[in-house]
This record gives C-alpha cells, structure tokens and sequence, in this order.
C-alpha cells in the first residue's frame, strides 16, 4: 500500500514529507489509517541520534489512533470501520516467559518498536505514525473505548501507559503520596492518573510557570526543585516519585523527599545521571528503578481506565507541517500538555 508520512532525514531532525510503501497485509495484520498521532519528546531523541545511529529516513510516531480499513485473513477481534490504537511496540516474541505473562516490553528477545527497527518477518524498517496509514499485527492493536473521544486519546498509548504502569506497580491508592518530576507530557498524565486512583500528587518543577496548570489537573501542590528551603521541608514526604526528566540530571536532589522504603522510578532520562549520591538511600532504604512503557494488555487497562475516569491527556491539536516547530518547543520544555497531529491535515499526495 502507497502512502505517505513525514520522515527524519538525518540527525538534524528537520522532517519532510516522505512517500513509502506500508507491507501487503498478511492473515494476521490490521490495516489502519492513522487519524491522530502525539508526539512524545522519544520522537525526537530517536530523530535526533540522542540514542545512537538510526536507520534514515525514519518516521516517528507511537501514540497512534485511527481506525481499520482492512484486516487479514486470519484476524478475528478486529473488522473495518474499529476504532483502534497503536502504541510503542509492534510486535514481540510471544514465547518467553515476559510475553507470557504478557509483559511484552521486556521481551527476552527485545521489542520491535513502532518505528526504526527491522521487522521480524521481513526485515524492512519499521515506520511510525506520523504517516497515514499504519499495517500492524493483531496482538499489537488496541481497542478505543465507546464512549472515549478519538481526538483525546492519543497520548495514553505512550505517556500515559508509561506512568500508569509504575503507578500500578507501585500500588498506588487512595492515600498514597506521590511525587511527579517534570511537568510535561508524561508528568502531566501522571499527575492525572494518579490522582485519579486516589493519590495525593505533588508537582516537582523546575519554576512555579505550570502551577496552574497543576492544580487543574489534580495535584494538590507544586514543589520548585531549585528552593531549597521548601525541598528541605518536603524530606521523607513521598510514598512514590515519578521522574520524567528528559536529559541527564541530578536524582540525588529528589531521593531525600522519598519516605523510608520509598522509591524513586526513572522514566524519563534513558542514559547516564549525574553522579549518585548514596546516602539518603542507605539511611532510609530508599530504592531507584526504572521503568519502560507498558505490555499490551496494560496498555488497554489504561486506555480502559481513562474512558472510565474521565482521564484525557491535554491535547494541544497541530497540522503535519508544523512538526518541527512542535519539536522546538518539546526542547524547551515547557509546554505542560502534549501535542497531537491531526493527520488530516497529512494531504495524501
Ligand atoms: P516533555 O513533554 O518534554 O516533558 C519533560 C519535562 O521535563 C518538561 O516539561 C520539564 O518539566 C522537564 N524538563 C525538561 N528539561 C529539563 C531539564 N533540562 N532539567 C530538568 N527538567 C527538565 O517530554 P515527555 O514526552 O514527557 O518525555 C520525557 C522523557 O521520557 C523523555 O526523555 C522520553 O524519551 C522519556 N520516555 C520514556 C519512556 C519509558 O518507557 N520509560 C516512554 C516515553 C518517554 P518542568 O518544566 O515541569 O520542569
Ligand atoms: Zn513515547
């Protein structure tokens, strides 16, 4: 299938329309046009060679959401006309035993993401959303819920699974006192996610330019990492600290806020941290983890539960063209929402 998308060239990250061609369907593939697509700041790592060579041109793009134009053969949740998702990953072993217990992105055999990686059947590089069309296989497409506005959802297939899945292994509930680093588009849906299963939630920024928009989105305070005196005054007062920081920075400023036991998860920076200070987690067996995005079944427990709790990420709509301003503004940090392409705005030739 002949279709067209908006393709990175070479790590100067400036993207321009690219016509390509999407693989025939085989039984067990679904055909989607892409409706929306976020934009998540991995986009623009990946483009910009932050994470080592790429295989240009390369399209990004993993919170995708459109709906089945075909299917094939052998497929049997999905039929034209379904509104469905896609998210980071397309496609895994499905045999070891982290597929098993279907925790797909910590597949023995490694992930093959939505885009810049060989396919497992034929090899050809995988293309992300920013494109119109989209050929996945079944196992990797997610259902839309009913009653949840497409336009809205698209960001919960990267942003938002990356923060449910920890919130969730961290078990948090009502009363649990939870920390967000970084208020963008991952922060911003953590913030909401968490308050939404009960939790107390504190916005950790670096200035007081987004508490507004915190407040809005159910946090009940905002911490500045540079006062000082205010970081002193919140040691030991997080149950759980999410950090979405996008570059290599200091978490020694941060491990002291967590209670004993407390545990500070790193989704943001993937890469070297400044050096490490040891002390507040000896004295208070505090713990550092991370965390990648989410398996597919968890991933459609967050699209679930946010059609259920009335959760929607703050969409800010732009046109095709306008991706690489989108990406500028992504380096600066601070936007407090996430921008999402309208793919309508993609002509088709
Ligand atoms: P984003 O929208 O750009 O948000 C990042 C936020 O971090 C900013 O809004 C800003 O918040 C803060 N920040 C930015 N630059 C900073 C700096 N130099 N020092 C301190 N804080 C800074 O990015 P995103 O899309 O949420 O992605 C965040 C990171 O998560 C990226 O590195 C991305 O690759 C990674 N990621 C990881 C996974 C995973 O599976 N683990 C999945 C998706 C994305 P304030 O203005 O509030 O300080
Ligand atoms: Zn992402």
């Amino acid at each position: 299938m002949k279709t067209i998308g908006y393709a990175a060239f070479s790590t100067d990250a400036v993207m321009a329309p690219y016509h390509f061609e999407r693989r025939a369907l085989r039984p067990n593939d679904v055909a989607i046009e892409i409706l929306f697509c976020g934009v998540c700041h991995s986009d623009l790592h990946t483009v910009n060679g932050d994470w080592g060579p790429q295989p240009y041109p390369l399209i990004p793009g993993h919170e995708i959401v459109g709906r089945v134009q075909a299917v094939g053969s052998a497929v049997v949740h999905y039929k034209e006309g379904d509104r469905v998702a896609v998210g980071c990953l397309v496609d895994s072993c499905q045999q070891c035993d982290q597929c098993e217990k279907h925790a797909e992105q910590y597949c023995r055999t490694g992930i093959t993401p939505t885009y810049g990686a060989p396919d497992r059947v034929d090899g050809v590089i995988t293309q992300g959303g920013y494109s119109k069309h989209i050929v996945v296989r079944e196992e990797f497409v997610l259902r839309i819920p009913e009653n949840m506005d497409l336009a809205k959802a698209a960001p919960i297939l990267c942003a938002g699974i990356t923060t449910y899945s920890p919130l969730r292994t961290w078990q948090v509930g009502r009363g649990s006192r939870v920390g967000v680093v970084g208020l963008g588009g991952l922060g911003h849906m953590a913030v909401k996610l968490a308050h939404a299963m009960g939790a107390e939630v504190t916005v950790i920024s670096r200035s007081d330019q987004k508490k507004a928009q915190a407040i809005a989105m159910g946090a009940k305070a905002m911490l500045i990492s540079s006062d000082t005196a205010a970081m002193n005054a919140a040691a030991s007062a997080f149950d759980l600290i999410i950090d979405t920081v996008p570059v290599k920075h200091d978490v020694s400023i941060y491990t002291p806020l967590l209670d004993v036991d407390g545990t500070l998860v790193i989704v943001g920076q993937v890469g070297p941290l400044n050096e490490l200070m040891t002390i507040p987690l000896i004295m208070g067996r505090r713990r550092i983890a991370g965390s990648l995005i989410g398996g597919i079944a968890e991933t459609q427990e967050v699209l679930n539960f946010c059609a259920e709790h009335d959760v929607y990420p703050d969409c800010e709509m732009i046109r095709m063209d306008q991706i690489n301003e989108a990406f500028s503004r992504l380096k600066e940090g601070d936007l407090a929402r996430r921008f999402v392409i309208d793919m309508a705005s993609l002509n088709p030739n």
